[in-house]
Formats: structure tokens, sequence, C-alpha cells
């Protein structure tokens, strides 16, 4: 698997970054990985690097977006936090990953069996991490088919919980980040969201 340059990565459209990264789940899932010489790749990045994907995911053990999405050094801008939750920080790192680095695509991507999304259902409160879990308060509150059971053991509310949060935080980086909307709406990239099954490995893309 070569290594993305400046005119691999030109010419890439957000439809075909799309393919790249399903591609790349499928390898994973079907235990086939790409052959790639990571030692070279640091060489041929050495000077300057040319993903095409940036990629917000939990910090959870089992997502890294490198691995699920079998990819190399260089390819992806991996952003993670716990829930995958958007702060202006984060924003900022999208800006530079698809105004300035020109990245393709940006997904946002939350997984099952979540923690963060879990702990927020439940409503847990422990140091700074209720700071963050507060972020996840909106996806709960947009949660209108549960009735019963809304917590953290119920899981179908709590992967409600986590398809909302996706949805709502890619709706917040187009309400937030002007830069990045106009990219979008110019074609330049697409914002996508998705969950990653911890159980299968497999990740399902919101085509809506
Ligand atoms: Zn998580």
């Amino acid at each position: 698997m070569r290594t993305h340059t400046k005119e691999t990565q030109m010419s890439l459209t957000p439809e075909k970054a799309l393919e790249i990264l399903k591609e790349g789940n499928q390898r994973f899932m079907n235990n086939l990985k790409a052959n790639r010489n990571l030692l070279q790749q640091v060489n041929d990045t050495s000077t300057g690097q040319f993903p095409f994907a940036t990629i917000l995911s939990c910090i959870d053990s089992r997502t890294s977006a490198e691995l699920i999405f079998d990819q190399g050094l260089g390819d992806v801008f991996s952003i993670r936090i716990a829930g995958n939750i958007l702060n202006e920080d984060i924003l900022g790192s999208m800006e530079f990953a698809t105004k300035i680095v020109g990245t393709k695509i940006i997904v946002v991507l939350g997984h099952t069996r979540c923690g963060a999304i879990v702990g927020a259902c439940n409503h847990v409160e422990l140091g700074n991490l209720t700071t963050l879990l507060n972020k996840i308060q909106p996806a709960i509150f947009n949660e209108k088919e549960t009735t019963e059971n809304r917590n953290g053991s119920n899981a179908e509310f709590v992967n409600n919980v986590t398809n909302i949060n996706v949805r709502l935080t890619i709706e917040r980086i187009r309400r937030e980040s002007p830069i990045i909307a106009e990219l979008e709406t110019n074609g330049q990239i697409k914002i996508i969201g998705g969950v990653y099954n911890v159980e299968s490995g497999q990740v399902s893309f919101f085509e809506d």
C-alpha cells in the first residue's frame, strides 16, 4: 500500500475518500491487512504529510481509526476523545486538517458499548469527566423514542443516543465552523457519520 502524496491527495474526491475507508474496514473485518512497510512510510512522510481523511472517534481502546480502517502512516488525522464529543479545539483541529492540509472527508465515528455514552445515560458525575459527559446530554434530550428505562442498562436507548450524538456533532460542525461548512457546500469535502460495532469490527456509515 502506497503512502499518500500531494498528487494522490489532490486527485481524490470526497466520495473516493469514503470508498478507501470502506475498503479498509472490509480488509480489517476479513483480516486481510494491506501489505505496508511502516518504516518505509516513516521515510516517505518525513518531509510532509498528505492524509486524505479526518476521523473523530472515541478514546476507547477498541476503536483506533488506523486499525479499524486498515490505514498506515500519513493517511488519516485521528482525533480521539471520550464519546467523540466536539469542542472548539477539536473544531480548530478539523479546520486545520481540511482547509490547511486538504483532507477530503470528515468522519464522526461513534461506537457500540461506549462507556462515555453509557456514563452520560446514567448521569455519572466524576471530577472533570462530568463536564465532558454533559456534552452528550443534548443527544439524550433528543432521544424521544424511549419512554421507560432511559438509562445505560437499556441497550436500545444507548444505541439510539450513540447515533443521535454522532448526528448532532455533525450538525454542530456545520453550524459552528463556517470554514468547514463552506468546504462542504463547495463539494471539496464530505462530512459523514458512522458507528463502529465492537462485536463485529464493522463500521456502518450513515448514508443519507
Ligand atoms: Zn467510547
